[in-house]
């Protein structure tokens, strides 16, 4: 039997610290499920694997390698790759589904599996539960003769690069005509494999740092303002007009304005949305405890915002019903269906660089006509008890005339511009306390009063 007790399983991954729970056994055994899992559901038998740049990267690509081709999958292997890029992969190829290796934003002992549909978004909760009916069970294994085939493929970042150029709206000679000049920090994930390449062929001189793609991290991989000192003081030595950051799977963007300042991950989204509202009228998509920049966002664009639970699933099935314009979460991920409904930075850079063409204008000024808030996040012990009895007190206490909960509670107060959102983390034992409003001392306030209702 497998140990998971030190991992976090949830129904799109299973994450851990290596050495410490993940183990090339441990990870061989859930690639061994979701390869049973995704031949049994078809199409084909084809699974699409690639991972980030991580130092542990190599130990479990082969090892998740050797699960799938155990159970009669016939392997794609992208190498290092960009998450996004993994997933257009698997739409691609059509395939049964896709496997990437990585840990994300997470620092550098961990490392994780995700799990890929052949739709190339993450597995859904009912997927997942599917898919654990084999992890607790049986796995079926092949015999000498059914043994899968595994073959590399070198086309899928260049495939990726191609599918954002043909974005209807991008005006790659109009960009190309500005010469940005972008600053870059690839954080020695996978972006180096992709982003260079991109930013060239939009006509961009690029001044980039961490391009290398070994995993040895040299700042926090979190593409949040307060790790990108380094970014900051690129911007201004080099005179660039913009800088982006990205975490080490690439799928969330961070930027810098022409000034050298790190403007927040929040304002990603909200910019890369107010370009697409430019360009087409359709719903905004994001999660319960992104920025009121995109409600204003839409309020300008006479367009509606839906909020859903947070998960980037979440987000990307109520995009495809809702045939939203653009999504994504506040944490730097842009999600744009015109390519794939994922998140996607090398997308959200697109974007930015588009409005930077169009409008002529700074960043920093853009950054403040989007709007300005306090966002004040923090995270407790999570109690032993549910916490609807905590839930109805608060929403009776704070009488705030709109509340959600679709994944924890959700205060909204529209005419003060301020919500609370109070919410147990999927993945651990903690309960995430977040309030925005015009100003910190009042987002402090809020997230005194939601932490003051729980129980020691
Ligand atoms: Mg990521």
């Amino acid at each position: 039997m497998i140990d998971t007790s030190p991992l976090m399983v949830s129904v799109s991954g299973v994450r851990g610290r290596v050495g410490h729970g993940l183990t090339p056994e441990v990870i061989t055994h859930f690639a061994a499920a979701f390869g049973a899992y995704a031949r049994r559901r078809g199409p084909g038998r084809t699974v699409v694997i690639g991972r980030d740049s991580r130092v542990s990267g190599p130990v479990f690509l082969r090892a998740a390698t050797a699960g799938l081709l155990s159970v009669g999958c016939d392997v794609v292997d992208v190498g290092i790759a960009p998450t996004p890029t993994i997933q257009l992969s698997v739409e691609e190829l059509q395939a049964a589904g896709g496997l990437a290796v990585t840990a994300s934003h997470n620092p550098i002992e961990w490392n994780a599996l995700k799990f890929i549909g052949p739709s190339g978004m993450f597995l859904d909760a009912e997927e997942g539960r599917a898919m654990r009916a084999f992890l607790d069970g049986e796995i079926p294994r092949a015999t000498w003769d059914e043994l899968g085939q595994w073959r590399a493929d070198g086309g899928a970042g260049e495939r990726h690069l191609q599918r954002i150029l043909q974005i209807p709206f991008l005006d790659v000679a109009a960009i190309r005509a500005r010469r940005f000049h972008v600053a870059l920090d690839c954080v020695r994930g996978a972006g180096g494999t992709l982003f260079p390449r991109l930013l060239e062929t939009l006509g961009c001189r690029v001044t980039a740092i961490h391009l290398e793609t070994d995993g040895r991290f040299p700042r926090e991989p979190e593409p949040v303002a307060e790790n990108l000192g380094e970014l900051e003081a690129l911007v201004k030595q080099s005179g660039a007009d913009v800088g982006f950051a990205t975490d080490p799977d690439v799928d969330r963007l961070s930027l810098v304005s022409e000034q050298g300042r790190a403007i927040g991950e929040e304002y990603t989204l909200a910019l890369a949305a107010r370009l697409v509202l430019r360009h087409r009228r359709g719903a905004l998509v994001t999660n319960l405890s992104t920025s009121r920049l995109l409600d204003d966002a839409a309020a300008d664009a006479g367009v509606p915002l839906f909020r859903t639970a947070v998960g980037e699933i979440n987000v990307a099935r109520r995009m495809q019903a809702e045939r939203a314009s653009v999504g994504g979460e506040g944490n730097g991920g842009v999600i744009l269906p015109d390519v794939h409904l994922t998140r996607d930075a090398p997308v959200a850079a697109a974007l930015i660089l588009q409005l930077l063409a169009e409008t002529g204008q700074p960043l920093s000024e853009l950054a403040r006509q989007a709007g300005s808030y306090a966002i004040v996040k923090e995270k407790v012990a999570r109690p032993a008890q549910p916490l609807d009895a905590v839930y109805d007190r608060l929403a009776r206490e704070l009488a705030a005339p709109a509340q959600d909960r679709q994944d924890g509670l959700r205060l909204d107060w529209p005419a003060q511009r301020r919500w609370a959102h109070l919410r147990p983390s999927g993945t651990e034992p903690i309960v995430r306390v977040i309030a925005e409003a015009p100003t910190a001392a009042e987002a402090h306030e809020l997230v005194e009063r939601l932490r003051a209702a729980l129980p020691e």
